[in-house]
C-alpha cells in the first residue's frame, strides 16, 4: 500500500505538470462503483496545486474547489505527453499537451469532488501528517490508548496521518521498542527516540522516491520505489541494526509485524 512516502513522491512529481486545463475527462464504470463518491464536475477546469495530508492527494481548482484521492492499496496516478492505459485506468484526464491518469487495479482507493468547505472537513478526520508531528503531540497521542500496542497506535489515521505498515514497523525498529509493547510501558525518554525514528524511517524513503514491495506500489513515472534498501526489518531475514539477528515475524491486529528480538526491548 502506498504510504506517506510514496504519496509524496507522487505529488511532487504531478506538481512539475501545473497548471493543468482539464480539456477531457474519460472515466470507466469502475470508477464510479469503487472508487469516485460524488459527482466530477472538471472538465475546463485547472488544477493550480497539489497538497497532501497523510495519505491523501489534494487536487485544488482554480475556483476553490478539491479533487480528494486516496490510492488505497494499488492506486497511482500516471502522467506523460501519453500513457499505456490499461482496464485498470479508471480516469484520464487530459490538456493540449499530457495526460494525467488514475490507474487502480484493486479499486481499493477512493476519491472525492468537493467544495473547500466539505474539503476541509474531509481532511480534518485525518490526525496530524506525520511529517509534522512534534514531540508533545506524539506524546499525547501515543499515551491516548494505554492498552494498546505501540505499532497499532502507530497506525492509526486519526493520529499519525500517513503511516502504513511498514512505516510502523521500521519507526518500531529504529526506535528500539517491541512493536507489541503496550503504548502505557513506553517510558519518557523513549518519545523523543520515536520521534527521531520517524525521521530516520521518512527521510531516506522519500529521498528514495518511496518503497516499492513485490509488484506494488509505481510512482508517476511507472517505476519502483528504492526505498527498500532502507528498512532495516520489514521484509528482512537478518536485523540490519544488529547484522546478526534474525527477525521475528508475528500476526499482530492482522498485520505482518516484524522485528528484532535482540535490538527491541
Ligand atoms: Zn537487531
Amino acid at each position: 500500500m502506498p504510504e506517506l512516502p510514496e504519496v509524496e513522491t507522487i505529488r511532487s512529481q504531478l506538481s512539475h505538470y501545473l497548471p493543468f486545463k482539464i480539456d477531457s475527462v474519460a472515466t470507466t464504470p469502475g470508477l464510479k462503483q469503487n472508487i469516485l463518491h460524488t459527482d466530477l464536475p472538471i472538465k475546463d477546469k485547472t488544477i493550480i496545486e497539489i497538497r497532501r495530508k497523510g495519505k491523501m492527494l489534494d487536487f485544488v481548482f482554480e475556483d476553490g474547489s478539491h479533487l480528494l484521492s486516496h490510492l488505497g492499496m494499488t492506486g497511482t496516478w500516471l502522467v506523460g505527453e501519453t500513457i499505456t492505459s490499461t482496464k485498470h485506468t479508471h480516469l484520464t484526464l487530459k490538456n493540449k499537451t499530457h495526460t494525467l491518469a488514475y490507474d487502480d487495479p484493486r479499486r481499493f482507493g477512493h476519491m472525492y469532488y468537493y467544495s473547500a468547505e466539505q474539503a476541509e472537513k474531509k481532511l480534518a478526520e485525518l490526525g496530524t501528517d506525520l511529517a509534522q508531528i512534534e514531540l508533545k503531540e506524539l506524546t499525547e497521542s501515543i499515551k491516548r490508548y494505554p492498552d494498546r500496542a505501540l505499532k497499532v497506535t502507530l497506525l492509526d489515521q486519526k493520529l499519525f496521518a500517513g503511516s502504513g505498515n511498514y512505516i510502523a514497523n521500521e519507526i518500531c525498529a529504529r526506535a528500539g521498542i517491541r512493536p507489541t509493547r503496550k503504548c502505557s510501558k513506553v517510558k519518557g525518554e523513549e518519545f523523543p527516540k520515536i520521534l527521531k525514528a520517524i525521521k530516520d524511517v521518512l527521510e531516506p524513503a522519500l529521498k528514495s522516491g518511496g518503497t516499492t514491495f513485490q509488484g506494488g506500489y509505481r510512482d508517476s513515472t511507472g517505476e519502483r520505489g528504492q526505498g527498500v534498501q532502507h528498512l532495516v526489518v520489514f521484509y528482512q531475514k537478518i536485523c540490519q541494526m544488529c547484522k546478526k539477528t534474525k527477525v521475528k515475524k508475528i500476526i499482530l491486529a492482522q498485520r505482518g509485524t516484524y522485528y528484532c528480538p535482540h535490538c527491541q526491548k
